[in-house]
């Protein structure tokens, strides 16, 4: 799918939050603090449950775009409770969320899953999320960019170069999800430029700078514009404060 996803790269992750009649009411307050020419893209990232009503609530504003948060790396099948990428398509979405950290420690997802579900998301005509990052006790063991080289390798090692530059990635250390704790801008300078440094060695260099690079973990309205400032944050991924009309409207215009 060619989608212009033009910089910055303002993503929301609703996960389990927003039912369908709370996606609508979202909307009406969230649209119409959105400016009209929007310094950006936004991305949101609904329940599968609520999508139809959150995409058939934003009609047809440029700028706003929709993903699935998850998908099976089947096409169909006697899979009960999941969803394909090309159901995704069909729906209306545009982005796969994929390898995010609630679904390797709460579902136990590995990269070799991760790598299938990405194939899939391309094959379908999807852009897929890619999302990395260590835990603390990694971190601390002074393994933080082993562990997320790891997984992106896990990744592109299966990707013919096309496919690999059609990915976005979201480095969300998982100790700063949902935890209120930030990694500093220089935390984050640090991961990405060396994410950025990674992909032009497998790449190329132009390639690698045209894939964006969000980063993940408690953005809130009052860091947003700080992080975004950062060299190689090409983008956030926003959870807690993406639920919230006024405070991701503040985030999506943090630097308009
Ligand atoms: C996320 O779920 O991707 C996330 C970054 O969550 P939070 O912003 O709540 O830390």
């Amino acid at each position: 799918m060619t989608i212009n996803l033009q910089r910055p790269v303002l993503a929301g992750n609703w996960k389990m939050y927003h039912t369908p009649a709370e996606s609508r009411k979202f909307f009406s307050e969230f649209l119409p603090l959105l400016p009209e020419r929007l310094n950006g893209t936004v991305i949101f990232f609904p329940p599968a449950i609520s999508f139809s009503e959150a995409l058939h609530s934003v009609g047809d504003r440029g700028g706003v775009h929709f993903g699935i948060q998850n998908v099976h790396w089947e096409q169909q099948g006697a899979y009960t409770g999941e969803t394909s990428a090309i159901m995704a398509r069909d729906a209306g979405a545009e982005l796969v969320l994929v390898g995010h950290s609630e679904r390797r420690q709460l579902f136990g997802e590995t990269d070799e899953e991760i790598l299938q579900k990405v194939q899939a998301i391309l094959a379908a005509g999807l852009i897929p999320l890619l999302c990395v990052g260590e835990t603390l006790q990694e971190r601390e063991d002074g393994r933080a960019v082993q562990v997320v080289q790891g997984q992106l390798s896990a990744v592109f090692h299966g990707l013919a170069s096309e496919e690999a530059q059609q990915l976005l990635i979201a480095y969300e250390p998982v100790w700063a999800i949902g935890t209120g704790k930030t990694a500093s801008p220089r935390d984050a300078e640090e991961m990405h430029g060396r994410i950025r440094q990674w992909l032009s060695e497998r790449i190329g260099s132009g390639p690698a700078a045209d894939i964006s690079i969000l980063y993940g973990g408690s953005v809130k309205p009052e860091n947003a514009g700080e992080l975004l400032r950062t060299s190689n944050v090409d983008g956030v991924l926003v959870g807690g404060a993406s639920l919230d009309p006024a405070g991701f409207a503040r985030i999506c215009t943090a630097l308009s």
